[in-house]
Order: C-alpha cells, then structure tokens, then sequence
C-alpha cells in the first residue's frame, strides 16, 4: 500500500509518556493503523508507547481492525 509523502506530517504528539497503564517508560513509538480504503486509506492514531508496548498494542489492534500497523518514531527531545 503506498502512502502519501507527508501523510503522517502534523499529527500531533499525545504524550511523552507511554500510554501502557503503569508503564510510566519515555514514549518512544507512536502506533498507527492504516485501513485500506478509497479515496485514501483510513489512518488511526493509536498513541504513543514505548517499543515493547507499542509492538504489543499493534499487533492486537491489527487482528482486531485489520489493516496495516505502523510504527513510527516520535521526535523525542525536539520542542520545536
Ligand atoms: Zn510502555
């Protein structure tokens, strides 16, 4: 599935923290599901997890949605 340059650019930062109840980790991953669809595929933010957790909520969310995961790295440090 090809997605569009600049697709994922704006989305805004939820947290700096993990989202995993009682993890508390720096979030270093945000979690993204993209379901095919037309005219342009449907995007879902998830949030944004530290690796371990954001592998896991991936992979349940993909065989509970479908789709594709994406798993891409937050900016961390970076306040511009
Ligand atoms: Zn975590």
């Amino acid at each position: 599935m090809r997605i569009p340059a600049g697709w994922f650019a704006g989305m805004q930062r939820v947290g700096a923290e993990c989202l995993w109840r009682g993890c508390g980790q720096p979030a270093g991953v945000d979690v993204i599901l993209v379901v095919p669809g037309e005219p342009v595929p449907a995007r879902v933010r998830i949030g944004s997890y530290c690796l371990g957790h954001a592998v896991i909520t991936g992979i349940e969310m993909q065989a509970r949605e479908g789709g594709h995961v994406w798993y891409v790295a937050c900016s961390v440090g970076s306040r511009s």
